[in-house]
């Protein structure tokens, strides 16, 4: 089947048409698009995807949003802090101006999703993807389902305990003075160390206040979701000396007290995503293909 999917993100908007079945993909078209206001950025969107013969339209979009289907407010951004985004009716907007079914999640379930159909989270019931990029946010599958929740899961704001030497620094986050998102995003690594993470390669006290950082919270995950599998993704997690160090990390955080197969693979266990950069254009798809 022909769907659209468009990975709505706070900096760009990735839209793409894919012909897909089952387990096989093909994208046939991908553009991005500047994510500027709604007023501009909207209709760009719907004339790319119009007169493409879509018979749904998939959504996995930068939040909060409101997932719950028999709300007033569902497929809306809601309380974003980006500005003129604020309660946004995305997904009524292209069912409106489409005229398609239009499948609705955050960008997070989206890549998590992806990941699940098509990439190294296949057949797995229980599992995570988390994104360390300008914000951090996790997708979660639990019992083979997205979990949503009260609202969706907003894992990037777990508090953690601080490093030793980083007792003083100001968390970025202005809601939390000591979050995951506030001490580990790009952002803060930024603010911390003068420079962006892309050129403090080989500075090793970078990386490994980071993968403390990160490891507490997979610990968290972990023991509370009990996921077979965890996929990282993000911009941070380009540095790609933070994956040995990371799951050394959380073996030591673990302190012998679990012990599975897949703790034994921590190489298969704590992840890159294995789908390019597609994860979240192929979750859309994904989400659209639930709708048809
Ligand atoms: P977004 O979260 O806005 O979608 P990204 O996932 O690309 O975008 O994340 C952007 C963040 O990742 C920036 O804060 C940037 O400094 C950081 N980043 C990008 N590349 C690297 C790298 N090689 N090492 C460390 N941090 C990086
Ligand atoms: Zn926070």
């Amino acid at each position: 089947m022909r769907v659209g999917a468009l990975e709505a993100g706070g900096t760009k908007m990735v839209c793409a048409i894919v012909e897909a079945e089952g387990q096989q993909w093909n994208i046939l078209e991908k553009v991005s698009i500047p994510t500027t206001t709604p007023e501009e950025t909207l209709p760009r969107l719907a004339d790319f995807f119009r007169n493409k013969g879509i018979q749904a339209l998939g959504i996995a979009c930068f939040g909060p949003v409101d997932l719950h289907r028999d709300s007033p407010t569902y497929g809306y951004i809601t309380t974003t802090p980006k500005p003129g985004w604020t309660w946004c009716d995305v997904a009524g907007f292209f069912g409106r101006e489409l005229g398609v079914p239009i499948g609705f999640d955050t960008d997070v379930n989206g890549s998590l999703l992806g990941e699940a159909t098509f990439g190294c989270a296949r057949g797995l019931e229980n599992s995570i993807y988390i994104t360390i990029g300008t914000g951090i946010g996790a997708g979660i599958m639990s019992n083979g389902r997205l979990l949503h929740g009260m609202l969706h899961p907003e894992a990037g704001h777990l508090t953690l305990k601080r490093g030793v030497g980083d007792e003083d620094f100001a968390c970025v986050c202005p809601y939390h003075d000591s979050c995951f998102e506030g001490l580990a995003a790009g952002p803060s690594i930024e603010k911390r160390y003068g420079k962006p993470g892309a050129e403090l390669t080989e500075r090793t006290e970078v990386w490994e206040l980071e993968a403390y950082y990160i490891a507490q919270a997979l610990l968290a995950y972990i023991m509370i979701l009990s996921p077979e599998k965890i996929i990282l993704g993000g911009g941070v997690m380009h540095q790609e000396s933070l994956f040995p160090l990371i799951r050394k990390e959380v073996r030591r955080q673990l302190g012998g007290y679990l012990n599975t197969k897949e703790l034994e693979h921590m190489d298969e266990y704590i992840v890159p995503a294995s789908l390019g950069d597609d994860q979240g254009i192929l979750g859309a798809c994904c989400l659209a293909m639930e709708v048809c």
